[in-house]
């Protein structure tokens, strides 16, 4: 079959799947042309039961390989494109394969390694059907050396995962990642990856120091291979763009054996001039860098809400007591709010587990208090502490929905020290703070998405006044299409990807432009927020 009639009949197949129809078998000679390119371009065996899931071969385990880790449940819906097929490589040269013969035999694909992507992006292809999956979830090895400081990590391990293997080494060693310990390190790190080490040691970005890339042309390159334009990129510019990421190297950071936790709640009545919010806002990001002190906003049932001021400090009770009285004395902390832990216990009480479980709970994903929900996500960056009356009406609209759901973390720190230009993470000197929005339940109709889409819509354009603006700034690891899609083969792309791009990245967008055209032209790798490649007409203009 020539090869735009297999993508045909391919993509007629994809409609099927879409709706989990068992399909007719001849989409299988199209999974066997795949099976036989990879079997020329690898030497390592595959065994197909384990490797390669579709609705002919088993229906069942295909729904359940596509399900295993796709964490917004929005996107696993009856209506939205399912992959033609899954292939799990293996071993890392069946990821180069399988590069090799999605651009031979013209198949779009996606990446994904945890799956956590808020738009879905790394299972489903709104933008372009037909499509297979590759993902990378078996290739998940993590070797920690402490003599050396570092750690390689597969990208399809979850951050949890990492902190474990550091913490089964040593007490005195952490990664500065995100709190989820169900994410994904392949998706995690390429978007910058934040936490609560991060007024103290930065992203997980800001600490990598070597990386392994399958590119476009299903070559291994480590840095010295890529180059540092490519290394560049990959530290923040966002997944799906590049290259596969096989594996990272990380530098594990210095943490103390005792941390100190608290957690402290107040309702609106115990601030109603909202004096210890507003406070909170002008000297989070100017504490000591070793406090991460965020706060979540929860909607009580009774149509009202609480705040709770969570702290994570690099250090004793004592200290922390004592900056706590001389800084934010409001907060009204007492000695019984003050917990004393290890780094890894940190972990567990961030990613919502109790301190005293079992560190093995951060090797099982289902374990995880983090469950599969059906949410949308949007993200803000402040420069300024947002005033009362802005304060007043942003908590009336967080009530009018009941699965809304916000939280805000202080910058600052190191992460002011830090050139914007040093990564493709732009949001550096200047950010007081990240805001993150959603609305999440645990089940959905058409009425209900609807709905909160309407609600989280209208409290991102509530907030508009007293946020970042010219560009609004966001955080590329909260994918938010609201911001804008390519679509497919157009030459509009690169015009509209300027907005959303300068929202993610501020002027580092540019280079991204640049180093994305030189090491794929031809945009292999694309998704509906891929940075794309210059078109040809602007190449020889802007180089
Ligand atoms: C519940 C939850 C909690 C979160 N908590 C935090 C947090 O505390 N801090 C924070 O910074 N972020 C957080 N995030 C956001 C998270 O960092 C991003 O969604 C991240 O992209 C997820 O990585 P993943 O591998 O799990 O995702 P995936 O869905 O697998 O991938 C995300 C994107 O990266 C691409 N990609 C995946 N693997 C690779 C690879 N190996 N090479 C190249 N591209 C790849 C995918 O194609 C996709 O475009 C959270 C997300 C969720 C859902």
């Amino acid at each position: 079959m020539g090869k735009s009639k297999a993508l045909y009949a391919f993509s007629f197949l994809a409609l099927y799947f879409s709706f989990c129809t068992i399909t007719p078998t001849s989409s299988t000679s199209l999974q066997d042309d795949f099976i036989n390119c990879l079997h020329e371009n690898t030497n390592v065996d595959f065994p197909l039961l384990e490797t390669l899931f579709s609705p002919e071969r088993n229906v069942s385990d295909y729904k359940e390989v596509l399900e295993s880790t796709a964490h917004n449940l929005r996107y696993v819906t009856e209506s939205m494109p399912k992959p033609g097929f899954i292939f799990k490589p293996v071993h890392e040269s069946h990821v180069q394969a399988s590069v090799i013969c999605s651009n031979q035999l013209g198949f779009h694909h996606r990446v994904r390694s945890g799956g956590h992507d808020y738009e879905g992006l790394s299972f489903v292809s709104l933008m372009e059907t037909p499509f297979i999956l590759i993902d990378l979830s078996k290739l998940r090895q993590i070797n920690v050396d402490i003599e050396d400081n570092s750690a390689w990590v597969q990208s399809g391990a979850t951050i949890g995962e990492l902190y474990y293997r550091i913490a089964e080494k040593s007490k005195i060693n952490g990664f500065p990642a995100g709190l989820c310990t169900t994410v994904g390190i392949g998706g995690h790190i390429i978007g910058g990856g934040d936490g609560t080490l991060l007024r103290k040691y930065g992203l997980a970005a800001d600490n990598v120091l070597d990386a392994v890339i399958v590119n476009a042309d299903g070559k291994l390159l480590n840095r010295a291979a890529m180059g540092e334009d490519l290394f560049w990129a990959i530290r923040g510019g966002g997944g799906g763009t590049f290259g596969v990421i096989l594996a990272w190297k990380v530098k594990l950071v210095p943490v103390p054996e005792t941390l100190t936790m608290f957690t402290v709640t107040k309702t609106l009545e115990q601030d109603p001039e909202t004096k210890i919010l507003s406070k909170w806002q002008r000297i989070a990001d100017k504490l000591v860098e070793e406090l991460f002190l965020r706060v979540m906003f929860r909607v009580a049932g009774d149509k009202t809400l609480t705040l709770e001021y969570k702290g994570q400090f690099l250090g004793e009770k004592g200290t922390l007591m004592e900056v706590m009285k001389k800084y934010f004395p409001e907060l009204g902390l007492t000695q019984e709010d003050y917990i004393e832990v290890s780094w890894i216990e940190s972990v567990l009480a961030n990613a919502g587990f109790p301190t005293d479980s079992p560190l093995e709970v951060l090797l099982d994903p289902k374990l995880s208090p983090y469950v599969k929900v059906y949410f949308k996500g949007k993200s803000d960056f402040a420069t300024e502490p947002i005033p009362p009356f802005g304060l007043k009406g942003m908590f009336k609209k967080l009530v009018e929905e009941n699965t809304s759901s916000m939280f805000m973390i202080p910058y600052g720190g190191i992460m002011a020290k830090i050139p914007e230009s040093e990564t493709p993470f732009a949001h550096r000197k200047g950010t007081i703070l990240k805001i993150h929005y959603a609305t999440i339940s645990t089940s959905e109709d058409g009425i209900s998405l609807n709905k909160r889409t309407k609600w989280i819509r209208e409290m991102y354009t509530y907030m508009t006044p007293y946020v970042s603006s010219n560009p609004r700034l966001a955080y590329v690891n909260y994918r938010d299409l609201d911001l804008g899609a390519n679509t497919k083969d157009s030459k509009a792309n690169f015009i509209k990807a300027q907005t959303w791009g300068a929202q993610y990245f501020k002027n580092n967008f540019n280079r991204l432009v640049k180093i994305k055209t030189k090491v794929d032209p031809e945009n292999f790798f694309r998704h509906e927020q891929s940075i794309p490649s210059l078109p040809f007409s602007k190449r020889l203009s802007s180089w």
